[in-house]
């Protein structure tokens, strides 16, 4: 019988010729019946739609007209050093986050998830993290920033090498490329290191910076960037749905992991990763700004978090409130299908509109 991780790994042409398992049920991780080339029929319909909704939000960054961002960003008085600060903290993060992300999913989640839809999104959303990539490019070009210093900010700054270095760490047995998918143990390593990419990196240390942004934006301030970091949202809410619906099918399909100990390892992390997402923010924005503090940020991350930890199935630990229900709005533009139509009415406020 073929080994399932090696299916997706160089010898599948030979599981082709091979219906023996073809009767078996299909499962997410860890079945024989998967053949990574063989996508219909479908067993997962959620990875399927989510593709379609990746491909439907198309865009590049170039689409953004950056002209008065430019002007705004090269006037001697028309953004505060604070506001100045947090463009640039979160023009560092992100730079660097995007890559990390792609990095993660080619590397090592695309290697041991074999199911074929699933893949199909995966290279999709692989697409998009390049896309992301390349709008840290665009956004650096177009303001003249210097590259070593945003670039190597995940060094530089405490508060992103944090971030970044708790991802790394807590992804660590995926990085071993001897690290296979055998028993309930590797399982349960496999659903942490998926919480920690889509949950904890995708799912709350993007959102500090998504509520900066979009709020700068709000006051008509970069409105480039801003518009940037609303289609990188939108992406990203579909990144992390796909790694909720993933994470929750493979509990389904295996109960077994899902122990008490397990579940607070996972609340740990996640509880540890909203200190480091807060501290990002204090960091980021030590005085506030126009219409945006820390400390509200902070309920904001908190609130997340409670999000996050109920749509895998586990209890809230913040009971924090929405302070910034403007931030929904944006997020659920992503569920509708024509995002540019009704972008204009709902955003004519957020500044120019090049289409
Ligand atoms: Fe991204
Ligand atoms: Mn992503």
């Amino acid at each position: 019988m073929t080994n399932p991780q090696d299916a997706g790994l160089g010898v599948t042409l030979g599981t082709l010729g091979n219906s023996k398992d073809t009767t078996k049920k299909k499962s997410v991780l860890g079945n024989s019946a998967t053949d990574p080339n063989k996508i219909l029929p479908i067993t997962y319909k959620w990875a399927r739609n989510y593709y379609k909704q990746g491909v439907a939000n198309n865009w590049t960054p170039e689409e953004v007209p950056m002209a008065s961002d430019v002007e705004l960003w090269k006037s001697k008085d028309g953004l505060s050093e604070d506001e100045r600060r947090m463009v640039l903290w979160n023009l560092g993060f992100f730079s660097t986050a995007e890559s990390l992300t792609a990095n993660n999913i080619v590397l090592t989640i695309y290697k041991h998830v074999t199911n074929p839809e699933c893949r199909q999104y995966l290279l999709r959303q692989a697409f998009e993290e390049a896309i992301h990539t390349d709008t840290f490019i665009y956004c650096c070009d177009s303001l003249s920033l210097d590259p070593d210093e945003i670039y190597n900010m995940y060094l530089t700054i405490p508060s992103i090498e944090d971030k970044d270095q708790f991802v790394v760490d807590i992804t660590k047995s995926l990085l071993d490329p001897n690290f296979q998918i055998r028993n309930t143990k590797d399982m349960q390593q496999f659903v942490f290191d998926l919480v920690g990419f889509y949950v904890i990196m995708e799912g709350i240390f993007f959102y500090a910076g998504f509520a900066m942004m979009l709020s700068m934006l709000r006051n008509h301030k970069m409105i480039g960037v801003g518009e940037q970091f609303q289609y990188i949202l939108r992406d990203e809410s579909i990144h992390l749905a796909f790694g909720v619906d993933l994470i929750n099918t493979i509990k389904e399909e295996n109960p077994e992991i899902w122990t008490d100990e397990f579940k607070q390892s996972l609340i740990d992390a996640i509880k540890k990763s909203v200190d480091l997402e807060q501290k990002y923010a204090v960091d980021s924005l030590p005085r506030g700004i126009l219409g945006l503090r820390a400390d509200v940020v902070n309920e904001y991350v908190a609130h997340i978090a409670d999000r996050r930890l109920e749509s895998i199935g586990l209890p809230v630990q913040y009971n924090a409130k929405n302070p910034f229900p403007w931030m929904s709005e944006v997020i659920d533009l992503a569920k509708e299908k024509n995002f540019f139509e009704s972008r204009v009415t709902e955003y004519q406020q957020g500044g120019s509109l090049g289409w």
